[in-house]
């Protein structure tokens, strides 16, 4: 014990240490006036349903503009946003914002394009996300179908009853839920099959170096098949390759998504990607 607070002590005074929890300090007071001066974007990255080549639906992931420094990527400010509780007002913004952009796209081009918005384990756990994908989705006018709700294994670890009521709630107002990142969190298999959830977002950890490591394929074809046993779907994340594609679709997984279809796309580009799309 004494040891132990010896090194906490220590720690404290770390100069390193020290600098970084300043350094989160800035960029949480960055991220306020980020909220308040609306910099923040969303790119959207299409899913092609494999077998027959169409569009699927889009990924909507965040980005923010930041004065002088550019656009910052959400791996950076996602985590100081979730320490904070700023993430709350942030996933708000983007689940309004991703339910206009498929009622825009949906009317546009007279299509059902499904969007996928990610939660953030703080929002997850927030007692109020179901009554703000539903005011979202109200305020946009779609239908709750064309809504997928992606939430990752580590989310749903810790409280495993608690995280099915939620993930209920969510269920019932008739949107879709997904785990992202699947196999690279610590949910255990035993409670797969009682999560009620539509789709299993394989990782790109085991999608990037197929078809050239014989393990990464195995454990994909085996979650596909898993999912599909337990009546899921998948999608593969981090597709760059044709010969991914085709080990993929041979192993009946139904939608890709990554940059050999297209990177992530601000609006604007993605109506001509949409445009543009040949089979
Ligand atoms: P994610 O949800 O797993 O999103 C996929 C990430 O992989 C995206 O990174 C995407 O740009 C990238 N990606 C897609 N295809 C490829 C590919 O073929 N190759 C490679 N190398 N990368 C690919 P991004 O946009 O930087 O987002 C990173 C993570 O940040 C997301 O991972 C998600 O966990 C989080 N995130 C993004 N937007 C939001 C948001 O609105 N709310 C919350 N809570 N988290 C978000
Ligand atoms: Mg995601
Ligand atoms: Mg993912
Ligand atoms: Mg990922």
């Amino acid at each position: 014990k004494a040891k132990d607070l010896g090194r906490s002590t220590f720690h404290f005074f770390d100069p390193v240490l020290g600098s970084a929890a300043q350094k989160s300090i800035v960029i949480e007071s960055q991220l306020r006036e980020a909220i308040k001066h609306k910099q923040f974007e969303l790119h959207f990255q299409p899913q092609i349903d494999l077998a027959s080549k169409t569009i699927f639906g889009f990924e909507a992931l965040v980005r923010w503009n930041k004065p002088e420094e550019g656009q910052i990527p959400p791996n950076v400010f996602i985590p100081i946003a979730e320490q904070s509780g700023l993430i709350v007002e942030i996933g708000e913004w983007v689940l309004d914002e991703a339910c206009r952009f498929i009622s825009r796209i949906n009317r546009k081009f007279d299509s059902q394009y499904m969007i996928a918005v990610n939660l953030s384990a703080r929002q997850f756990k927030d007692s109020n996300i179901t009554h703000a994908i539903k005011k979202a989705m109200v305020n946009a006018r779609i239908k709750p179908e064309c809504l997928d709700i992606e939430v990752t294994e580590t989310m749903l670890m810790g409280n495993i009853e608690e995280a099915i009521a939620h993930m209920q709630d969510i269920k019932a107002l008739g949107v879709q839920l997904s785990i992202d990142d699947f196999g690279t969190g610590y949910s255990s298999l035993s409670y797969l099959k009682r999560f009620p959830v539509n789709t299993l977002k394989v990782d790109r950890a085991f999608v990037k170096d197929i078809p050239h490591d014989t393990d990464d394929m195995a454990i994909s074809a085996a979650i596909i098949a898993m999912a599909h046993k337990l009546k899921m779907h998948v999608i593969a994340e981090g597709v760059e390759t044709q010969e991914q594609v085709d080990f993929l679709r041979d192993n009946h997984c139904e939608i890709g998504q990554g940059y050999l279809f297209s990177r992530p796309l601000a609006e604007k580009e993605l109506i001509s990607f949409i445009e543009n799309y040949k089979i």
